[in-house]
């Protein structure tokens, strides 16, 4: 057998069992997402940024924040209250600019890291992004390095009869 025709039958005969590694990026994605807080019209003052407004739509805050009252009195408001309002990219590591709470979270949404106006970044940095991982079970370390070239953390598992892969114990839908 040729290097590549080894490792295409192992690729066949082996079992890997992959699992996400922590931190994926849509985690803390959606993590932000769910974090960013709320602005009142105090807050907005006390910033200073009583006359400013969305860096993005260019809707006055003040005028943002009168529509969201007015959602929120309403019993089935056009969109979901999460999309009206203001907020604020206040994190430790964040440049602390005000939006509306609609176009940064389709900004989020969009897989965008970083501040729309500054580039400065919206995610954690220190907090680290795992590749996933990868239990084989079988197959050779020519196949182990080719999973590794693919980006994942492989856990090389033999098969030696007293333990066998998850596939051996494997009994169909019954
Ligand atoms: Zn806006
Ligand atoms: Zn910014």
């Amino acid at each position: 057998m040729s290097a590549q025709q080894r490792l295409l039958f192992d690729l066949f005969s082996s079992t890997p069992v992959i699992m996400p590694g922590r931190n994926r990026f849509e985690d803390r994605v959606a993590a932000l997402l769910k974090d960013l807080p709320r602005l009142t019209e105090a807050e907005v003052v006390a910033a200073g940024e009583r006359d400013g407004s969305c860096s993005v739509c260019y809707v006055p805050y003040l005028a943002i924040l009168a529509e969201e009252e007015t959602a929120s009195a309403m019993d089935t408001p056009a969109q979901p209250l999460e999309h009206h309002g203001l907020t604020k990219l206040s994190k430790p590591w964040q440049c602390g600019h005000i939006f509306c709470r609609k176009d940064i979270t389709k900004w989020i949404k969009d897989r965008n890291d970083s501040c729309p106006m500054c580039r400065k970044s919206l995610l954690d940095p220190n907090v680290q992004e795992e590749a996933p991982s990868l239990q084989l079970f079988g197959g050779s370390p020519e196949l182990a390095a080719f999973y590794r070239q693919q980006g994942f953390n492989v856990d090389e598992r033999p098969v030696d009869g007293s333990s066998r892969g998850p596939t051996s114990s494997f009994n169909g839908f019954a």
